[in-house]
């Protein structure tokens, strides 16, 4: 095993060159687990990958102590046991199947080997990226971002984002959206560049006041191939029967609609396979994405009224969010300090009918089941490269609107990673006590001063246009208003993403204090990256095996959190 022999065997480990090698790496590092196929000594964090290295050669013909030494001779490896599978076997296509998961298995190992994989070390957090915007809108103080690959578990990163303030050309709705890939980057980066306009250009037949740019509209132009009359006829009649309601649920209800809508086009347009790298599997994703409407002003308002009736009017609405999620991502609302999820979990349990129905399998091992073995998921976008997967893995989104009161402190949205480990409660409880730590010494009077007069410093306001695209390097097909950003920039771009290095130890800077006292929106700005990343920590920690990604959204009720709940 190439992987293997460069790690140290544990007999030999008082050898100078190997405690060199010691030395470099934690203490965590010094258990062993022998290989019961090749019998070397392997670590742990390598043990799941290395085996299914094994299992992945055995599929391709190499014999134990054979080893792939190129992509070229897998490849060749690979043409020769699919034609023997074609000559010699009856079921064909579940084998060449699993050929190609074996081939793209080792292809992978052959460009990042094993022992690239990194381990959990206290220095990591410190890496973690963290993406600040400045102030976005009247409704939202603040919106901080941090993704972690989790290199003990994973290779890639998956997960994508996006943050588009001033969406549709208006100065008080932000878009924010997760995007939780699944078996490659690919379907998660395409929804992240193209779902937000395929979504305007369903709300600008809604409303009037939103506007989209030439860029935009190119872009939705240039999908008039793939969205053929006939695929359009069937959307109309989709929608023909949910319009046929009262007016004042209109609003709402066609929001829904155009979500739904939106959906289902970004699934047909990953049929195009644009970008897949893998024979066998193309890539899929969950995903969360939330309008927020603010309003601002009088017009707003009178939108407001007819939005959400007259119930309640001592509380004053600020704003509406609209939210729509597929998959196993999930967003979760801190009001009054208390944890309401907001999305609808599409996991096995509640979809194994669907699956059923479309001769989809789950798998009887797991409580969760597996939907074909792949994803946990069976609502999500992409998977199409296998037919039988595609379809038991739906489009259809969870859509919800919700109003905005003072008294909604912020929403947390995050992958995978951070809710298969963590609670919506643990979540709200951590970032509760990391906000209430954070803004506890701030002069509060002056901040929300600052907050009550969002425009008044117009450079500030000018400079918020800004957004981040992780993982997303490319640039075909990407409106306006946003910037591609990966990784590796991060650190270079000092303007309005900031890279936090390590803000766990906010206690002893006393510099950034000083400079969040004078600078309100910089202090909220810390705080909300402060709770992203503990999170982010917190999930790694708790043994999440995915990426992580976290959003935090500071609402208005964040400006309060210091004081004591009654007053809310
Ligand atoms: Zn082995």
């Amino acid at each position: 095993m190439k992987s293997a022999s460069s790690l140290p065997n544990t007999a030999e480990a008082s050898t100078p060159e190997l405690q060199s090698l010691r030395s470099d790496d934690d203490d965590v590092n010094e258990v062993w687990i022998p290989c019961s196929i090749c019998k070397l000594p392997i670590n742990p964090h390598c043990h799941c990958h290395h085996k299914q290295q094994h299992k992945a050669e055995t599929q391709l013909g190499y014999k134990p102590s054979q080893i792939p030494r190129s992509i070229r001779n897998l490849s060749s490896k690979r043409r020769e046991v699919i034609s023997y599978i074609k000559d010699h076997c009856g079921y064909k296509q579940a084998l060449i199947h699993n050929v190609d998961r074996s081939y793209d298995i080792l292809k992978r190992i052959q460009i990042t080997p094993i022992k690239d994989i990194r381990r959990i070390s206290p220095q990591d957090f410190e890496k973690t990226l963290v993406y600040k915007t400045d102030k976005i809108n009247a409704l939202i103080p603040s919106i901080a971002v941090c993704c972690d690959k989790n290199p003990s578990w994973q290779r890639d990163m998956e997960d994508s984002f996006v943050i588009l303030d001033k969406y549709g050309g208006r100065s008080d709705t932000c878009l924010v959206g997760i995007f939780d890939g699944c078996r490659g980057k690919s379907a998660a980066c395409t929804m992240a560049r193209e779902f937000p306009t395929l979504f305007l250009g369903q709300l600008l037949n809604l409303d009037p006041s939103y506007t989209i740019t030439d860029k935009e509209k190119r872009f939705l132009d240039s999908l008039d191939t793939v969205f053929k009359d006939h695929y359009k006829d069937a959307e109309k009649h989709f929608s023909s029967a949910l319009y046929e309601k009262a007016s004042s649920e209109m609003d709402i209800k066609a929001i829904h609609i155009a979500y739904a809508k939106a959906f289902w086009r970004m699934d047909r347009i990953l049929q195009l396979g644009r970008k897949e790298s893998s024979r066998a599997i193309w890539s899929g994703c969950s995903s969360v994405s939330c309008l927020f409407d603010g309003f601002a002003d009088a017009k707003s308002s009178q939108k407001e009224a007819q939005l959400l009736g007259s119930t309640q009017e001592h509380k004053r609405r600020l704003g509406v969010l609209h939210i729509a999620s597929v998959g196993n991502v999930k967003a979760v609302l801190c009001r009054n300090g208390k944890p309401y999820c907001l999305t609808k979990s599409h996991s096995s349990c509640s979809e194994r009918t669907h699956a059923k129905e479309n001769s989809g399998s789950h798998s009887a091992n797991e409580d969760q089941g597996l939907v074909e073995s792949v994803t946990k998921v069976s609502g999500g976008l992409g998977y199409h490269g296998d037919l039988k997967l595609k379809n038991s893995v739906i489009p259809a989104p969870h859509t919800l609107s919700i109003p905005i009161y003072q008294t909604c402190q912020f929403l947390v949205l995050g992958s995978s990673g951070l809710w298969d480990v963590l609670s919506g409660r643990e979540v709200v409880s951590i970032a509760m006590k990391v906000l209430k730590d954070s803004l506890k010494n701030s002069d509060n009077s002056k901040a929300k001063l600052d907050y009550l007069q969002p425009f008044q410093n117009v450079t500030a306001a000018e400079n918020i246009h800004e957004v981040t695209v992780p993982n997303c390097i490319d640039s075909s097909g990407v409106p306006e208003r946003r910037n591609g950003l990966n990784e590796d920039e991060g650190g270079a771009n000092p303007g309005s993403h900031l890279e936090l290095r390590n803000p766990l130890n906010l206690e002893t800077r006393s510099e950034s204090r000083r400079a969040c006292k004078s600078n309100p929106r910089e202090m909220y700005n810390n705080a909300a990256a402060c709770v992203c990343q503990r999170l982010v920590m917190a999930a790694v920690l708790a043994g999440s095996q995915q990426n992580v990604t976290v959003c935090l959204v500071l609402l208005p009720g964040c400006l309060n959190i210091n004081e004591p709940s009654e007053k809310m």
